[in-house]
């Protein structure tokens, strides 16, 4: 694997770590230490490394070690969640297509020579092709008349039209005719193959911008090689600096790239990584997912996922606790405090319905709007007395009940609204939770307990 010295540098890094309850600044500098060799040997940049190790610290200092799971096994979780933060997040970048009607969504490739943009852009038209969008390949580069041919054989190769106009037109020009081309026919896409160049040059960058303007890009996508580590990172920032590009493809995964490109791209330019190219066959291109790449880097997909299961089961723990608290039906605004805390702690709404019995059948919107309402509850509970939270009846029933909602509403910065809607949310929990405990209290007596 490409990035075989890279994860078996990681892997001794936290060897130092005994077993310890917590993570600690004592515990955790020698690993850190060894983490920031292994990242720096893979050409990481020093300031994007110097970030990282920070930001690991940070969120390392403090946390409590998992039940179940070691003290490095717990470091190599926030490792690998800071690892994929540092490559864009979970997920990653998707490209963004125009609309129905809104004609054919354009992407220019970008880069220079030598570093697999031709082959990116048959690649790229086969991978849309399998996703139902038929492309138009444009051919640019009228520098080299070889990219013209190479560009129009992996065509025939996929099935997919190469529009050109050979040497003698400008790249703006041919980019534009292409365009209207694809208008006129339809085509979902046009991928625009732009000229070349040895260095980035001046020229280069001008007529870059010509053709992006030309066309109307919605995509500019520059491809680096993976090979050239750092170097891939700085050259993506000169071409954002210098013409505004929405992303990068980084190819030869398949090479001996020691990570370096993986890991800065992002971080250095501030663009994602859209796409990864790992081979000289067309079918080599697949999107990026940062969470995938923290595995590869990783080498240990097993560990996360352990430190994942085992405080999944922390979490059943506290679900126990609630279902206790369902059954004896006193669920008041601490419990629904509570969990609101732990859901945020959870991955949200979601997280936390799915793991409750009975409570899985709200819908997508209603989640999404529970999300939303999350934190906007939560101050206003802490806003409420120990009694107001323990009986919530009081901000409804009662001589008190609107003196009282003023209050809260005054102390949380809130509005009478965002109060009211707390109370109906609440209300309607309240009310699944009592007839929850109904069932599962006739439940209980059915199998005579
Ligand atoms: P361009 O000059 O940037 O258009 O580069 P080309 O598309 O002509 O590619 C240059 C060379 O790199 C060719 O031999 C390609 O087969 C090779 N190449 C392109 N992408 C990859 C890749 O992901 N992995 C490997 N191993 N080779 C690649």
């Amino acid at each position: 694997d490409s990035f075989g010295t890279l994860s078996e540098r990681l892997n001794s890094a936290w060897s130092a770590l005994k077993d310890e309850d917590d993570l600690s600044v004592e515990n955790i500098s020698l690993p850190l230490k060894d983490i920031r060799r292994a990242l720096l040997e893979a050409d990481v940049s020093l300031p994007v490394v110097r970030r990282f190790i920070k930001s690991v610290e940070e969120k390392s200092i403090g946390v409590k070690v998992t039940k179940g799971v070691s003290a490095s096994q717990q470091l190599t979780k926030v490792v690998a969640d800071e690892l994929c933060e540092l490559m864009g997040g979970f997920g990653g970048d998707k490209l963004i297509f125009r609309k129905e009607g809104e004609g054919p969504t354009v992407i220019l490739m970008a880069g220079l020579q030598g570093v697999g943009k031709t082959t990116a852009c048959g690649k790229l038209a086969l991978f849309l092709k399998a996703q139902g969008k038929q492309s138009l390949l444009v051919a640019t580069d009228v520098y080299r008349p070889a990219a013209i041919d190479q560009l129009k054989k992996l065509g025939e190769q996929i099935d997919v039209p190469v529009f050109e106009l050979g040497t003698d037109f400008s790249p703006p020009d041919i980019a534009r005719s292409g365009v209207e081309k694809a208008k006129l026919e339809n085509f979902d896409v046009v991928i625009v193959d732009t000229a070349g160049r040895l260095q980035v040059d001046e020229m280069l960058m001008a007529e870059l911008l010509a053709t992006k303007a030309a066309t109307r890009a919605d995509e500019t996508l520059l491809v680096v090689d993976a090979m050239t580590g750092q170097e891939a990172a700085s050259l993506t920032a000169a071409f954002n600096d210098a013409v505004g590009i929405t992303g990068a493809v980084l190819t030869k995964m398949d090479g001996d790239t020691r990570g370096g490109a993986a890991l800065s791209v992002r971080e250095v330019s501030g663009k994602p990584i859209k796409f990864i190219g790992s081979g000289e066959k067309l079918d080599a291109l697949e999107p990026f997912f940062p969470e995938r790449m923290t595995t590869r880097i990783l080498g240990m997909g097993d560990v996360v996922s352990l430190v994942e299961r085992a405080q999944v089961a922390v979490k059943e723990e506290q679900a126990n606790l609630m279902r206790d608290k369902i059954l004896s039906a006193t669920f008041d605004f601490n419990d629904f405090l509570s969990q609101l805390e732990m859901m945020g702690k959870m991955g949200g709404m979601g997280g936390l319905t799915k793991m409750m019995p009975g409570m899985n059948t709200m819908s997508d919107k209603e989640l999404q709007d529970a999300e939303k309402s999350l934190s906007v509850a939560k101050s206003l509970i802490m806003s409420m007395t120990p009694r107001e939270r323990q009986f919530p009846d009081l901000l409804v029933a009662g001589s008190s009940a609107a003196s009282r909602r003023g209050r809260v509403v005054e102390g949380s910065g809130r509005s009478d609204k965002d109060l009211a809607n707390l109370i109906v949310m609440f209300g309607s929990m309240r009310v699944k939770m009592q007839s929850l405990s109904a069932q599962m209290n006739g439940t209980a007596k059915e199998v005579g307990l």
